[in-house]
């Protein structure tokens, strides 16, 4: 009895300890405040732990009650976007409806975005193949899907053009591996009556992988829903352990550059070298051995906006008219669903400079035609994005990929 009794404290102290460590957001607040002069946004930056957007004059960020009074005593003033930052991640959650059958109408998590993928594949065995691109720095795999006529006939079809869409390289953005995933599903569905889906995955192959982040998304369930970066343990600084590395920071081309850190408590921390972490390192790997890679997307949130190279620089990139025709193409197919309007532009001169980015290297490096996308919404809500909304962000995006696909089939976009 006693040692029952024992083994019972045991698991009650390892219930509050990983209860207690669950960062709480009580009395935060999402200020988006208007600054007049470039210097005055660096300074908000200096004074705040934690931006969640930023875009021309505007600057949204996440507020801890002491950070809103000293941003008051430096005469900043904002709109309030969310007035309660702890009460918004409560109402998320208590919207989860864990016995409603439907994957997109409300957020999974990890291990039932796999067991999706899974399905899908054991179910569609000639459309759908589920494999592993590598491990998270926590040892989580990184799975994706292959989508292509008779998978298991060919490891690769050198004569079918790859697209890669992926997701979730940020944590807190929990938007994005539904859209990911619902893409696979529909395009399954409506292989056998689409004439354009079926001709897609006859003559392309289409891999999706919904979580590059595996352990950032599950740190984000578990302890900090506001979590950005990847779960590597860097050392620590005043005392403070300190994690993370800003996986959209790390890739190669570029990496170093104007708008990514190299504090390791900073949320764009770009990591000690390129290609430093697990996560970039073996999806990179992966995406060098695919023999035709033409298209990519990488997709984020928040802002609604469909981006393209450069990243890293104002200047434009070669194919900056074809860009804008694709980018174009898709606004107009986001548009025509429910009516929502996402910006297109260069990355740079439209968002930010941010160097070390995923797109900038796939088209850099690659030489694929390579957008980032930033999803629902324009910032009523964020990153804690209201779950009745999962399902229309999936169903606007669905025809931009289709886009993707149609001018991938069409022919090399750079004759
Ligand atoms: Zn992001």
């Amino acid at each position: 009895m006693r040692r029952i009794m024992g083994v019972l404290v045991l698991c009650l102290t390892l219930v509050w300890a990983v209860q207690a460590q669950e960062v709480k957001y009580d009395g935060y607040q999402v200020w988006r405040i208007t600054v007049r002069t470039p210097a005055e946004r660096e300074q908000v930056q200096q004074l705040v732990r934690d931006v969640w957007m930023v875009r021309g004059s505007t600057i949204d960020v996440c507020l801890s009650p002491d950070e809103q009074e000293t941003l008051r005593k430096a005469g900043f003033t904002g709109e309030v976007l969310i007035p309660d930052v702890g009460a918004r991640i409560r109402q998320q959650k208590s919207e989860f409806a864990p016995q409603d059958g439907s994957l997109f109408t409300r957020y999974l998590t990890l291990n039932e975005i796999y067991a999706a993928m899974r399905q899908l594949a054991d179910q569609n065995p000639r459309l759908v193949q589920m494999f592993e691109i590598g491990r998270s720095i926590e040892n989580r795999p990184i799975y994706a899907l292959r989508l292509t006529r008779e998978p298991r006939r060919a490891r690769v079809y050198r004569d079918r053009p790859q697209v890669v869409i992926n997701a979730m390289q940020h944590a807190r953005e929990w938007i994005t591996p539904p859209v990911a995933l619902y893409f696979a599903y529909r395009l399954v569905a409506e292989y056998p009556t689409n004439t354009q889906v079926r001709e897609a995955l006859d003559r392309l192959e289409v891999y999706v992988v919904p979580v590059v982040n595996p352990d950032g998304y599950v740190f984000t369930h578990t302890t900090n829903r506001l979590w950005r970066k990847n779960r590597r343990y860097i050392g620590r600084v005043f005392n403070q352990p300190v994690y993370g590395v800003d996986l959209n920071r790390n890739w190669s081309y570029g990496w170093g550059g104007e708008g990514s850190s190299g504090q390791p408590w900073s949320d764009t921390y770009r990591g000690s070298a390129p290609f430093s972490e697990p996560e970039t390192y073996w999806l990179s790997r992966w995406m060098l051995s695919l023999p035709t890679l033409r298209a990519h997307v990488d997709v984020h949130s928040y802002s609604q906006l469909i981006l393209w190279p450069w990243g890293y620089t104002t200047d434009l990139a070669p194919f900056n008219g074809v860009f804008e025709r694709v980018g174009q193409a898709m606004q107009t197919a986001i548009q025509s669903v429910h009516g929502q309007f996402y910006i297109a532009g260069p990355i740079a001169p439209t968002l930010y400079i941010a160097s070390g980015g995923m797109t900038d290297w796939v088209f850099g490096a690659r030489g694929a035609l390579s957008f980032t996308y930033e999803l629902r919404d324009t910032g009523q809500y964020g990153f804690l994005l209201p779950p009745d909304q999962i399902l229309p962000t999936c169903e606007e995006v669905y025809p931009a990929f289709l886009e993707l696909l149609r001018w991938t089939r069409q022919r090399d976009w750079r004759e």
